[in-house]
This record gives structure tokens, sequence and C-alpha cells, in this order.
């Protein structure tokens, strides 16, 4: 007997629930979402999917997985765990619209896999969420991504200069993309409970990013440089990441708008991205870069 898909795609019965006598890995990150509600709020707020590919990071079990099938013209899953990877597919041998790919996430290259628009979900493995963020960031990218991560992450996504969890996460994503809160998860929600609450997230890249594609690389390393100094001045931020000489640096923020005793912690995205332009026309690299 076969099943139909929201998207009137016929759908062969799985055997069984994939991975289901598959111990969880804790070094993997492995928490399966058992919670069909926070599995409809990840799909609600991924839009319509119909001819659509989406790129699924970390699958586990298939829980999610099985809901993108469904839905979606294409579904790529991208599993590191060797058996789950198996386990998946084997419940997906007979939907040649999906792919499951046994892999490093981080060692892949989501645009290229995707090969045209596509957008991404993943109940992301919390011993590298940060890590999958930035990668994610790389172009080309997904046309919209939601995630869930752990609720301090949540927050740091979506925080606003100033706040004590505003950090290089907020501004590297916000500068690039609008993020916005869905909805909280409680550790009960997964098989094993984390030790922490978690949240879905949806970001959206802006069609106008405030940086130019040339000048992600260098507006990355300038963000996390200064916020690996948030405590000092930016007169002093710039002094340690740059050879430019204190008067050199003192005229460089005052040119892009930038209040040389201001701390990295107050500032916005636009103003480092004022900043690595202004840095770029000078033809200044930071150092050990
Ligand atoms: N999506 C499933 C769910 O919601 O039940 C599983 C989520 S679990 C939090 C994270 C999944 O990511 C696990 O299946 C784990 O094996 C996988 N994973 C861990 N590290 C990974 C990596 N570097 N690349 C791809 N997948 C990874």
């Amino acid at each position: 007997m076969t099943r139909k898909g929201k998207a009137g795609r016929p759908l062969a019965q799985p055997a069984r629930q994939p991975g289901a006598f598959h111990t969880p890995r804790k070094r993997l990150g492995q928490h399966f979402l058992n919670d069909s509600r926070a599995l409809d709020a990840i799909v609600q707020a991924l839009g319509p999917l119909e001819g659509k590919t989406v790129i699924e990071i970390g699958p586990g079990r298939g829980a999610l997985t099985d809901k993108l099938v469904e839905r979606a013209s294409r579904v790529i899953a991208v599993e590191l765990d060797r058996d789950l990877a198996a386990s998946l597919r084997v419940q997906h041998a007979l939907h040649p619209h999906v792919q499951i790919v046994e892999a490093d996430v981080l060692d892949v290259s989501l645009g290229e896999l995707a090969g045209g628009p596509y957008v991404l979900a993943g109940n992301v493995p919390y011993y590298i969420t940060t890590p999958i963020l930035f990668h994610a960031l790389t172009p080309p990218r997904a046309d919209l991504a939601v995630y869930l991560v752990q609720r301090e992450v949540a927050d740091r996504m979506g925080a606003a200069p100033g706040s004590k969890i505003y950090g290089a996460l907020s501004v590297n994503l916000q500068a690039f993309a609008d993020v916005t809160f869905i909805r909280e998860v409680g550790a009960r929600s997964f098989t094993p409970p984390p030790k922490v609450e978690s949240a879905i997230v949806r970001v959206i890249p802006r069609a106008q990013a405030h940086v130019e594609p040339e000048l992600e690389a260098p507006f990355r390393s300038l963000v996390i440089g200064a916020f690996g100094l948030r405590r000092k001045q930016m007169l002093r931020v710039l002094r340690t990441l740059t050879p430019l000489d204190a008067t050199a640096c003192e005229t460089v923020l005052r040119d892009c708008d930038i209040d040389p005793m201001a701390r990295p912690e107050t500032l916005p995205h636009e103003a480092f991205a004022r900043l690595t332009l202004a840095l770029a026309q000078l033809g200044v690299t930071l150092r050990g870069s």
C-alpha cells in the first residue's frame, strides 16, 4: 500500500522507524525530537516546500525527514552517523527525490550539494551549533533556514547591541539575515532529553546584505577579532588587530562614525561593515591574515 505526501507524491510505507534500535551517541549530540508539535512548528516555519530542495542537517532517526519528504520536491539529508545514514537509506530507498549523504556537514558545501536554490532545516547537533551556523553563511546561502538550537544560542543569534549576549554570532548573522525566534522547545521533547532548553529559529538572508560578497571573509575576521577583545575600546581593538598606528586608527574609526572609546559589544553590524570597507579601501589587512 502507498500513502500520499502533502505534495500528492506517492510515498512507500516505511518498513519501521529507522534507527529504532540505535543507541543514541552522546558524542554526536544525538537527542531525537519526539514532539510532533515542535516538528510541525519547524515545517510551518519553512513555509511551502512544493517545488523546493531542502537540505536537512543531522536527520538522525528521520522524524523531521519524513515530514520534509512528504512536502518537498527534493530532500538531501546530511548525517554523520554511519548506522543512521544506512537506516535512512533503506527507509527512503523507494523515494527517488531523497538523497542521504553520509558526511560531516562542516565538510560539505551546502550550495554545491543543492546545485541551485535551497532551504535548510535541522535539529542541529549542539556540540557544533555555532560552526554550523557560520558554515551555513558561506555563499551560496540557503533562501531560508530553520534551526532547532539551544535556547541560549537562539537568544544570542537575535541579540541586540549592548546586551550581554550580543557577540560575533549575532553580528555575523544579522549583517546577512533577519533572525526570527519561533518558539521554545522543552528538554522533554527529546529522547534522550538534553541538559538545556531549546528553541526554533528562522534565518532569512537579506536581499541587500550590508557587506559586499568579496568583503565577507574580512568582515567575519574583524568581528571575531573584535569580540575576542569585547571589553576593550575600539581604538585599542583596531591597534591590536591591524598594523595601523593610534592616529590612523582614530581617523579610520571617526570616518566610519565609530566612537574610538566605544566597545565592540555596543556596535551594530552596520558599523563593523563600514569599518571593514574602510580598511579594505586603505589596503589594510588584519594581523595574521
Ligand atoms: N534531526 C533528528 C531529530 O530531530 O530527531 C536528529 C537530531 S540530533 C540533535 C543531531 C543529529 O546530527 C544526529 O543524528 C547526529 O548523528 C547528527 N550529526 C552530529 N554531528 C554531525 C555532523 N558533523 N554532520 C552531520 N550530522 C551530524
